[in-house]
């Protein structure tokens, strides 16, 4: 039995559906009040040989890409954005999502969640963010130093990092920053990741690792959830597939914390979501619900990409840097790969920076399936206020089947456009003073891309998921609404969302710390108004 505690209960006060980065922090928060927790993860641990070393090692996330560790979800096409299925890859494995990513920790910015409305405003987030925190550098008003998870800056970060740092506020004119994480999204700067001594720290490293013997916590892994128990409209537990078994797991309430794709997928398999798509599907519709699925926005990235005088990340052999990073966690895998950022507007009529440049001392195309030999850097642009968005639906009734993801990506002129202008400041910020000394020539566009209609081809053929898909359970008080204002299901008792999905609208910058911020709120939640 894969249980990490070695026990076989299966009745708890709480089933957490999803060991992820809003399960691992909700269940930890759980387990310190009392309550008795159930956390079924449909993926396995997070040592296994071949995918262990990968996931402590952070630079090395895009190699458990299509691994067993990922859901390696696909789009259906995506007619604006040149017919292409997106590949998305999710975490399958404990921690999830935040098992497998680019360790980028980053808040979202005060006018994110003020935007979020009542009980979501930066007033109200900014506790929960700073309780989930063990920032190395000065604590105070913003910054916590009494959490489970390691924040800050990098022991090192690349020449090249420092030096687009440079580039992009003399070229924006936008500020040098030393943190993203007090509320405002602008300049440029160093960004701060979960690293622990030269290592990765997962939701679940950080949280339930260090607290898997308590008595009161269960947590399987293979355990694939297929959908909700129910008396009336109360879920009262969970119908799971574990080791060639389907067991009924009886709980006093049901967290659903399976990530943005799943856990609007969970609700429609249960019997919650939109009536039309239940009834084609064959499933007997217990809450109609239209806005479960829908709402679905994410950010989509382009690569720029230029050769680099200076060695980079990527240049050297494989070998020699994962025997360093044995050695002494340092080295190119002791990176993030993504290591500095710059907020700009894309147009001067914009309220907020609609694009965030991810800077990366290596090269970084198609979710690093596609290599070059030699040293690069890449600056790519990242669409952060996208207006396109779309919806999660169901293939089929079958819960073992894939969901029906479609994102909608370009489906809102406004998006490209900005992706466009984005692709054209990347050239600048290549050529600006700092950077433009370790250029030696643009790869990608490359020539053969400068007018608009070229480069707009070129965003279409090239684009790619940042990875933060959200939104698909939304919070809120209006219609299209999933979960209430403390998480609660609409309609339903004892059935909470504690994820990604519930984000009403995407925050200005990557998709971590804000999961783990709802995780952590949730738990004060769970259990009232039930
Ligand atoms: C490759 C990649 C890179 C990224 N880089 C960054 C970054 O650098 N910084 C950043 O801020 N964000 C990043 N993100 C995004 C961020 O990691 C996610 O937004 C966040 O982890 C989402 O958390 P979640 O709790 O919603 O879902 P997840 O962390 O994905 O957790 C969902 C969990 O539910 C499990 N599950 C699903 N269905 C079932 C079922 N039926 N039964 C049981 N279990 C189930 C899954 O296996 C998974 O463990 C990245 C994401 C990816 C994939």
């Amino acid at each position: 039995m894969t249980t990490q505690t070695g026990a076989t209960d299966l009745r708890a006060d709480v089933i957490i559906v999803g060991a992820g980065s809003g399960g691992c922090v909700l269940a930890r928060r759980l387990l310190d009040a009392g309550a008795r927790v159930l956390l079924l993860e449909a993926g396995g641990s997070d040592t296994q040989p071949g995918t262990g070393l990968l996931i402590r090692a952070p630079a090395a996330f895009p190699k458990l890409f299509k691994t067993g560790v990922d859901w390696a979800f696909d789009t259906v096409e995506q007619p604006h954005a040149g017919g292409r299925r997106f590949y998305w890859p999710r975490g399958k494995v404990l921690g999830g999502s935040s098992a497998i990513n680019a360790t980028i920790y980053i808040r979202g910015s005060k006018a994110d969640f003020d935007g979020w409305g009542e009980g979501w405003r930066w007033d109200d987030v900014l506790p929960a963010f700073r309780s989930i925190e063990k920032f190395t550098g000065e604590a105070g008003e913003f910054r916590g130093d009494a959490g489970e998870l390691a924040v800050g800056h990098r022991a090192a970060s690349h020449d090249l990092s420092h030096a687009f740092v440079q580039a992009a506020s003399g070229v924006l004119g936008v500020p040098a920053m030393s943190s993203f994480n007090h509320g405002t999204l602008e300049g440029a700067g160093i960004l701060e990741s979960n690293h622990h001594r030269g290592e990765r720290q997962s939701a679940f490293r950080a949280f339930l690792r260090p607290v898997m013997n308590h008595p009161n916590l269960t947590v399987l892994t293979g355990a694939r959830v297929l959908e909700l128990l129910w008396e009336g409209k109360r879920a009262v537990g969970v119908r799971l597939r574990w080791r060639g078994r389907t067991l009924d797991a009886p709980a006093g309430g049901v967290v659903l914390a399976a990530g943005a794709v799943q856990t609007p997928q969970l609700l429609m398999l249960s019997g919650v979501g939109p009536k039309e798509e239940l009834t084609r599907h064959g499933i007997s519709v217990r809450v109609n619900l239209p806005g479960v699925g829908g709402g679905l926005q994410d950010h989509l990235a382009v690569p720029v990409i230029f050769r680099s005088k200076v060695q980079s990340l990527d240049g050297g052999s494989e070998g020699a840097a994962f025997a360093q990073w044995l050695l002494n966690r340092t080295g190119p895998l002791a990176s993030n790969v993504a290591e500095a950022s710059a907020f700009v507007r894309s147009g001067p009529d914009l309220q907020h920076a609609d694009l965030q440049y991810h800077f990366g001392p290596a090269y970084f195309r198609d979710h690093g399936f596609q290599r070059a030999d030699g040293w690069h850097f890449s600056v790519g642009p990242v669409l952060v206020e996208p207006y396109s968005s779309g919806r999660i639906g169901l293939i089929s009734a079958d819960p073992l089947a894939a969901p029906r993801i479609d994102p909608r990506y370009l489906s809102d002129g406004r998006d490209l456009r900005a992706l466009v202008s984005g692709v054209r400041q990347a050239r600048d910020i290549g050529a600006g003073e700092g950077l433009r000394q370790m250029n030696t020539g643009e790869v990608l566009p490359g020539n053969a891309a400068t007018s608009d209609t070229e480069l707009a081809e070129y965003v279409r053929q090239e684009c790619a998921t940042l990875y933060h898909p959200v939104g698909t359970a939304a919070l809120g008080d209006g219609d299209d609404a999933v979960v209430d204002r403390r998480l609660a299901v609409r309609d339903t008792q004892g059935l909470w969302v504690a994820d990604a999905s519930v984000m009403p609208r995407i925050i200005h910058a990557n998709t971590n710390a804000t999961s783990m911020m709802i995780g952590a709120r949730a738990a004060k939640f769970v259990g009232k108004n039930s």
